[in-house]
């Protein structure tokens, strides 16, 4: 194949999906340079994963450094004020993924992926990259500003064949194309913090999500030297709570009688970030001469974690489709990773809102029930494979597949005498 044709691609932003993209590229010998935006925040969101991410990890050859930083996580348990909570541990899920996954610290994780792709052949401008609309008749929609240009002397002055948006909720080349998008009835406002002596009530690494008292829910994520504690609230609940993020937080456990309960002895060992929570998916991900992986394309909402593996297989997606040394058809490749990626967020996303309406926990509830009774081995037999449906929808595995989304559906609609109502997040 002649070098020309060797198309050159570059990647603006190395949070998880950039640098994942970035580093799968680089091991298929791609030409690819990767624009890294500066200094990570000492606190980021998005601490607890699935376990679909594992097998990711897996291929980039890090989940041992991962496991060195990270508390390994059995499940999640959910509370629901005052019905009983609902473990849900991740061996219903074994022979399908692995049955565990991580809660990470997530500069360190970050750092990991970052440095994975660093030590692959990719160019690495150490830089914020400078995006602008083209010019009409070039061919793309977007390109690089001069002084962007500039830092790559390889590229002799011209544009790169594909631009990948990976700058997360920037969402930077969608907001100057002013792309349209499908938001989600959620708009809360999200705040958390670190604390010791945080009392949890195990097993070690299970993660806590409860209902709060006053219109939302909350996270607790046992790291391995403290815990992660975030609200998630409607805004002006929030705002009334106090005028300074610490202030909102600390009111917002006190006022909870679980949260107070477990963080009775507290100390707060980090300050409080901050973070708008929407439910938002572009109406497109891709144009001539670019595409958008992670949030920069879609994010579907922190409830059930699917944050970073979302953002995480898209990176992975893209890199798998594009031949590294050309020619690609990018028209026919991009749409097969917009449809792979929507339907992957679309479904999430029909999920979640099963959970926030409640129809998920009372189905689930329905199935415990019947399982702890007398109804023999048949129904046993039928509650297993419920169970490991709905943990494996989860999970990553199944939530995509049509047999289970089926099967969640119809429980939903048929929860025999558990009410939705009870375990409803919000009005
Ligand atoms: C309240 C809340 C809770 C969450 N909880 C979870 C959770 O428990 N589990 C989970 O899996 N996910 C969670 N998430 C989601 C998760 O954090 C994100 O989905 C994930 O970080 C997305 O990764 P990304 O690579 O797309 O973007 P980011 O991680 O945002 O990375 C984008 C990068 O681009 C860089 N950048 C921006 N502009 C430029 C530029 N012009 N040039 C160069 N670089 C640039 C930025 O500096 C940044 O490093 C949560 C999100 C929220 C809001």
């Amino acid at each position: 194949m002649s070098n020309f044709l060797r198309p050159r691609i570059a990647v603006v932003g190395s949070g998880p999906s950039g640098s994942i993209l970035t580093a799968l590229l680089a091991d298929k010998g791609a030409d690819v340079t990767l624009f890294n935006g500066g200094k990570r925040p000492e606190m980021i969101v998005g601490e607890s994963g699935i376990p679909a991410l594992v097998p990711v990890m897996r291929r980039l050859g890090i989940e041992e450094e991962v496991a060195a930083i990270a508390q390994h996580k059995p499940g999640a348990t959910f509370a629901f004020g005052s019905e009983s909570p609902i473990q849900l541990s991740f061996r219903s899920i074994e022979g399908i993924l692995p049955a565990y996954s991580y809660n990470l610290p997530r500069p360190q994780f970050d750092q990991i992926i970052e440095n994975r792709a660093r030590r692959s052949k990719a160019r690495w401008i150490e830089k914020e990259a400078g995006i602008i609309l083209a010019q009409e008749g070039s061919g793309r929609e977007v390109m690089f500003d001069d002084e962007t240009l500039a830092l790559v002397p390889e590229w002799e002055g011209r544009q790169p064949d594909l631009i990948v948006d990976a700058t997360g909720r920037r969402r930077t080349v969608a907001r100057l194309l002013k792309i349209p998008v499908k938001t989600g009835p959620r708009k809360d406002a999200a705040h958390f913090a670190h604390f010791t002596n945080w009392k949890h009530p195990g097993p070690p690494g299970q993660i806590v999500i409860s209902r709060t008292v006053y219109g939302g829910w909350s996270w607790q994520i046992p790291l391995r030297d403290c815990m992660s504690v975030g609200v998630v609230v409607p805004g002006e609940t929030l705002r009334a709570f106090g005028s300074t993020p610490e202030e909102r937080l600390e009111a917002a456990i006190e006022k909870d009688p679980i949260l107070s309960a477990a963080g009775a002895d507290r100390q707060r060992i980090s300050g409080v970030p901050i973070y708008s929570n929407y439910q938002l998916i572009s109406d497109r991900s891709f144009g001539p001469g670019w595409a958008a992986v992670g949030d920069a394309f879609g994010f579907v909402d922190p409830m059930l974690s699917p944050g970073m593996w979302i953002a995480l297989r898209s990176g992975e997606c893209l890199a798998d489709l594009i031949n590294p040394d050309g020619p690609n058809d990018w028209d026919a490749m991009l749409r097969t990773y917009e449809d792979e990626m929507r339907h992957r967020l679309v479904s999430w996303q029909e999920l979640i809102e099963k959970f926030y309406n409640g129809e998920m926990m009372a189905a689930y509830a329905t199935g415990e029930r019947f399982a702890n009774s007398v109804f023999g081995p048949l129904f046993k037999v039928v509650n297993r494979h419920i169970d490991r449906h709905f943990a494996s929808m989860c999970c990553g595995a199944y939530t995509e597949k049509p047999y289970s989304r089926k099967l969640l559906g119809f429980l939903c609609k048929n929860p025999r005498g558990f009410d939705p109502a009870n375990y409803r997040i919000g009005a």
